[in-house]
């Protein structure tokens, strides 16, 4: 895809308008492939499907950039109340937060208390909690809110991206935190990151082979079979357990890889969004792979019988509208620099 492509749907993910419409729309465009539904109840009921087969999974309660007190508040009673559920059904999961969803833009200190209470819980359940890694503008903070916690608390952890140039130097830091490996979502200045697809690989890989020689548990999360090959080979070279590591991919994503990599013995675990912010979320995904476009015009246009349907074809046409109303903007705003 182009980075023309790629730019335009990160823009989107970052666009405040589109994403408080989304909310009060509720899911479209296919979004309910991705997203497990906007409760604890339908969450926790995903996660026991998975179970089933023997995948573990992480729980991401869908929201980032608060910047009121009260909205971040209410997020954090829900991640509470989710922590008690997965408890009381005694399903195998873990949480994934986002710290502008818990405050970090309104006040540090205040996002950290908001990360004690969910920790308590959390730690009291035995259940680990990962912090998931925002763009670049929120990194040192996040390491900073992580070091704070990890005084307390050892059931905290977070994520490195493989395309930021001081991932390695981190991972050093970082040697005996749990950490998952991703290659990293969001749009970066070529200042602080790779921008090359094939320079992001290189160094997912060799990032991934320095963390899996070392003691401390890693998730490798990516959907990219080269790489997963190529690390499945790296471990029987080495000897490595299975206990290591794990294998993580996003909700809706290579279903067929995920059991197959459970069947042959890893460690699988699947990313689990949900709540009703889902659109910055999907618009990322979005911007890393086309061929999800098709999956949507799919299910906006066509009932399971390939019957045209109606309704969808009124919302899909008012986002085709807002997205070309972008897409001129953007292109003025261009011209005007
Ligand atoms: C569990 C999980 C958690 C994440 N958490 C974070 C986070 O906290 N912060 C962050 O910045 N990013 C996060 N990400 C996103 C990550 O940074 C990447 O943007 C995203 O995973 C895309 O990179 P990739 O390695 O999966 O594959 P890509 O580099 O997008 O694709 C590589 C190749 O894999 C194959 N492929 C990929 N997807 C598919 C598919 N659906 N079907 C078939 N083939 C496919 C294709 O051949 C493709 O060319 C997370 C990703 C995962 C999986």
């Amino acid at each position: 895809m182009t980075n023309l492509t790629r730019d335009f749907f990160i823009g989107l993910s970052n666009n405040q308008f589109l994403n408080s419409q989304a909310k009060k729309w509720g899911f479209f465009l296919g979004a309910d492939k991705f997203v497990a539904g906007t409760t604890v109840q339908s969450v926790v009921k995903a996660v026991k499907e998975l179970n089933q087969y023997e995948i573990s999974c992480t729980l991401d309660n869908l929201g980032e950039f608060v910047s009121d007190k009260s909205e971040a508040g209410q997020a954090k009673d829900k991640i509470i109340t989710l922590l008690d559920m997965i408890d009381q059904e005694n399903v195998n999961c873990h949480i994934s937060v986002k710290l502008t969803q818990l405050g970090l833009d309104i006040d540090q200190n205040y996002c950290i208390e908001n990360m004690k209470d969910i920790l308590d819980t959390a730690k009291q359940y035995n259940i680990f909690v990962n912090i998931d890694m925002e763009d670049y503008s929120h990194y040192e903070q996040t390491l900073e809110v992580l070091n704070v916690l990890r005084k307390d608390y050892d059931n905290v952890g977070t994520v490195i991206q493989s395309y930021l140039y001081r991932a390695e130097d981190d991972l050093a830091d970082l040697k005996d935190v749990r950490i998952r490996l991703v290659k990293g979502a969001y749009k970066e200045n070529e200042e602080v990151a790779y921008t090359d697809k094939q320079d992001i690989d290189r160094n997912f890989l060799k990032l991934a082979k320095q963390r899996l020689l070392g003691d401390t548990f890693t998730s490798i999360a990516t959907h990219d079979h080269y790489i997963i090959d190529e690390l499945k080979a790296f471990v029987q070279e080495y000897h490595i357990d299975n206990d290591q590591f794990e294998f993580q991919m996003l909700y809706g994503f290579r279903n067929d890889m995920q059991h197959k990599l459970t069947n042959e013995g890893y460690h699988f675990c699947t990313y689990i969004p949900f709540g009703d912010d889902w659109f910055g979320y999907f618009m990322r995904r979005l911007a890393e792979r086309p061929q999800n476009m098709n999956l949507i015009v799919k299910d906006t246009l066509y009932t399971e019988d390939n019957k045209l349907k109606k309704a969808p074809i009124v919302a899909g046409a008012a986002v085709v509208s807002a997205l070309a109303l972008w897409r001129v903007k953007t292109k003025r705003n261009r011209e005007n620099d």
